[in-house]
């Protein structure tokens, strides 16, 4: 007897809008949005795709009604981000298959606390390890046999920074991996309401300046360009 086809537990599937963060910034793209996360990040500004409260907003699709709703939104290929809460908890290895075969590319975008080998499917991998504000601690072993998995997708690493030791803290992993892309993005102060540009702005000035002061010239230091768009708002 054949298996049942595993669900994907999505939150929101929406777009074309344009990436926001790291080094596909300002880059055409359709988001697809787990459901479910192993993190409890105290900064997280995505609970509506973490906490349990809101499983009943989820719904269980199948890879084909995915890639149906991608290909509806987005009819010529496009990026496809995989996001979540954490999308590595998905089973997402046909989707990225058959998207790609449809000429579609693909990112995702996780804590690196769950490595999968569909991993090596994908065009860019983009990790994000928790700094010490968010509350969590990284399993680094996990993060390395992420970074095994992906074979030859492209690989990133993105660190919100909300203070100081956030700073230290994304500086001592680029010395680690120096090979590794690293952008900075400074920590979105009031996810939670509604953060005013102003406030995001003052954050981005201060990591801005704390980069420059501090003489690490290889950072790329980068804002949440949907916030600035946007604010906090869903959907965009
Ligand atoms: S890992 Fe991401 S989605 Fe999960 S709680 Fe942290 S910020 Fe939120």
């Amino acid at each position: 007897m054949s298996q049942p086809e595993a669900l994907i537990r999505i939150s929101e599937i929406f777009g074309p809008t344009i990436q926001g963060e790291g080094h596909l910034i300002g880059q055409p793209t359709v988001f697809v949005r787990t459901g479910g996360c192993d993190f409890r990040c105290d900064w997280c500004d995505t609970r509506y795709a973490v906490e349990p409260q809101f499983k009943d907003q989820w719904i269980a699709m199948t890879t084909a009604q995915v890639l149906q709703r991608i290909l509806s939104l987005a009819r010529a290929p496009i990026l496809v981000t995989l996001s979540g809460g954490n999308p590595a908890l998905q089973p997402l290895g046909d989707l990225i298959s058959r998207g790609k075969q449809a000429g579609y590319h693909f990112s995702i975008e996780t804590q690196g606390s769950v490595a999968r080998d569909w991993f090596n499917l994908l065009d860019t991998l983009v990790l994000s390890p928790k700094p010490p504000s968010s509350g969590m601690n990284n399993d680094w072993n996990k993060v390395e046999q992420c970074i095994e998995m992906a074979g030859n997708a492209d690989i990133q690493f993105k660190i919100v920074v909300a203070d100081d030791e956030d700073f230290e803290f994304a500086r001592e992993l680029n010395q680690r991996y120096p090979k590794i892309p690293l952008s900075l993005q400074a920590c979105n102060p009031q996810p939670e309401s509604d953060s005013s540009v102003t406030q995001i702005l003052q954050q981005q000035r201060w990591l801005t300046e704390k980069v420059c002061q501090e003489g690490w010239y290889q950072a790329r230091v980068l804002p949440q360009l949907h916030a600035l768009l946007w604010g906090n708002q869903r959907g965009v």
